[in-house]
């Protein structure tokens, strides 16, 4: 007899299950519920459709009812609210949401991909503000494009830092609004660790965005006309849009006995099976295990819910391939720069007392003697004694997304800090240099794990000088003039042998230049000569990305 698989969710993990399974039984009776009138859209693509880069809504409807019906026979149903599980009759309660009806369905296998929504929180003022979105679907789309495009706002408000506020940010800027962005956190985007998001903060600034930082919103006044905030601000606008996070919708799965994690994450193991073996769950409902770190954690990415997607057909269908957890790498537009991450960051490796070494690099692009030659920003984050790769972070105009994937590869293929040097990886001058960024990392991260260098980090030097420490500044008399950091010394990396009467014997010298390269070298000179050297990590230009942007005019907007 024919399987009947029934799923609940019709997007991104729940359309990809059911075109697998379809191409794993012909015969297998597939029904596919969403509450929604759409399935299988690119809500990734739906900023773009706001701000105008994506013209034409129907290249967001990446599949019909129809058209998905007729290539896969399955049936497809529409504003079906699935409302229960009763998992002893093996049953789905179903609210047609047209004819107000409900009614039961059987199933063999349950397959729950019903996402995860927008968090709305309980701020004073928010039931009367006339102009205040989510987004998360079609019909938030075209709710906040028709109020662009009759109302013509001129302000807008963004609460929230993460990718779809900052995306949304972008995208308004872009339709001529004042954007004010309030993040609760010290940071935006929170993958990346602070000195790497401030590179983000500035550039947002450049482009005119006002940033409020450290803030929340304390309520909403006017009908959604004035923004108060917790610091006292009072912001008008003639927008919000709320993207302060999401919360799996994990009701049916609460309700029917499932068991979740802390964070309300429907729990599976490595076939993504719940603990009813007739269901399983996919997508931003479910908690995964973090590659990296081994731990539980929510990570409500594309790439996940699709993987899973395949994979649950699979093992439905006696496959078994295992899920071998969340990585979270990320990528995202914030107008010029592209800002990726893979595997986790410093905050989380500190926070479950992980012990890891970090490096910075700035190399460009491609060949800095081709046209158009951009630095990225590139952060590796690994273990000293072993040299695993525990994550990276970068921030660039070009090529970022090939260097993060470089090294998401390099994790999941098992690869140490000691391997990346011997990537061999494609070189032309528009495109990279003989010794590509992720090779420029690793040779780097080897020196490290070698023991041929130690590195201070940009948090560390300035409480090194306060008490009394030595900072060698290795670059030119005139980058120096430029840009130095209080109490260097300039003494240019070639000079340095003939100066060795004026240094210290007797304790550390901290060396810095411009982006480490130089200092690593003036460091190598130092300890061949028997002096204790350290250079700072990422040079003047880490340092400057943070401190440099410590501007009171921003903090009192
Ligand atoms: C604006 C936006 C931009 C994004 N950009 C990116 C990006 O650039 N990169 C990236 O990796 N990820 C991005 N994401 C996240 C990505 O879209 C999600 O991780 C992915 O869609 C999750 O897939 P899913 O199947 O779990 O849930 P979804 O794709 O959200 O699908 C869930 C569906 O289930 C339906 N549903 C829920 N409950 C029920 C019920 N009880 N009965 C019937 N139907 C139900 C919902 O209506 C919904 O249609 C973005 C998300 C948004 C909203």
């Amino acid at each position: 007899m024919s399987k009947k698989i029934v799923i609940v969710g019709g997007v991104a993990g729940g359309s990809t299950a059911a075109a697998r399974l379809r191409r794993l039984d012909e015969t297998a009776e597939i029904v596919m519920f969403d509450k929604g009138e759409y399935i299988s859209y690119a809500n990734c693509g739906l900023p773009y459709y706001i701000g105008g880069t994506i013209e034409d809504r129907q290249k967001l409807l990446v599949q019909t009812p129809e058209s998905m019906s007729a290539r896969y026979n399955f049936d497809i149903r529409t504003l079906s609210e699935v409302t229960h599980i009763n998992r002893a009759k093996k049953t789905i309660s179903v609210h047609d949401l047209k004819s107000d009806q409900t009614y039961e369905e059987t199933y063999d296998q349950l397959i729950l991909s019903p996402g995860a929504r927008p968090i709305v929180p309980p701020i004073p003022g928010l039931n009367e503000a006339k102009a205040l979105f989510t987004l998360r679907n079609i019909p938030d789309t075209d709710r906040i494009k028709a109020y662009v495009d009759e109302e013509k706002p001129s302000k807008a408000v963004v609460i929230g830092g993460g990718f779809i506020g900052v995306e949304m940010a972008e995208n308004l800027r872009d339709l001529g609004m004042t954007v004010t962005l309030i993040e609760m956190a010290n940071q935006i985007m929170p993958p990346l660790d602070y000195e790497m998001a401030a590179i983000v903060h500035q550039h947002l600034r450049d482009k005119g965005i006002h940033l409020i930082l450290n803030d929340g919103v304390k309520a909403f006044e006017g009908n959604g006309t004035k923004v108060l905030t917790q610091n006292g601000k009072e912001i008008d606008t003639d927008l919000i849009i709320l993207s302060i996070g999401v919360r799996p919708e994990n009701e049916l799965a609460v309700h029917a006995g499932l068991s979740v994690g802390t964070r309300g994450g429907i729990q599976v193991d490595e076939y993504l099976q719940t603990s009813d073996s007739s269901i399983y769950a996919i997508g931003d409902v479910i908690e995964v295990t973090c590659y990296i770190n081994k731990q539980p954690t929510m990570i409500p990415l594309a790439w996940p819910a699709n993987r899973q997607g395949r994979l649950v057909a699979d093992n439905i269908y006696g496959k078994k391939t295992p899920y071998k957890g969340t990585l979270g790498t990320s990528i995202a537009k914030v107008f010029d720069y592209a800002v990726a991450t893979t595997g986790n960051n410093e905050k989380t490796l500190k926070s479950l007392g992980i012990a890891y070494e970090v490096l910075h690099v700035h190399p460009g692009s491609h060949a800095g003697y081709y046209p158009n030659a951009s630095p990225i920003a590139l952060k590796l984050i690994f273990d000293k004694k072993t040299g695993k790769i525990f994550g990276a972070q970068a921030v660039g105009k070009d090529g970022v997304n090939k260097r993060i994937d470089v090294i998401a590869t390099a994790i999941k293929g098992g690869l140490t800090v000691l391997d990346l040097p011997d990537l061999e990886l494609a070189y032309a001058p528009p495109y990279s240099s003989a010794k590509d960024p992720v090779n420029m990392a690793g040779y780097v991260a080897s020196n490290i794990v070698e023991g041929m260098i130690e590195t201070v980090q940009w948090h560390e030097i300035d409480t090194i000088l306060e008490n009394g420490g030595t900072l060698i500044d290795v670059r030119t008399p005139s980058e120096f003039k430029y840009g130095l950091i209080k109490g260097a010394i300039n003494l240019p990396v070639d000079e340095l042998r003939s100066k060795f009467h004026e240094l210290p014997q007797d304790k550390t010298i901290y060396v810095h230049c411009q982006v480490g390269l130089r200092g690593y070298i003036a460091t190598r000179i130092l300890r061949e000569n028997g002096f204790e050297a350290v250079n700072l990590d990422g040079g003047y230009r880490t340092y400057e990305q943070v401190k440099g942007l410590i501007d009171t005019k921003y903090d009192n907007y």
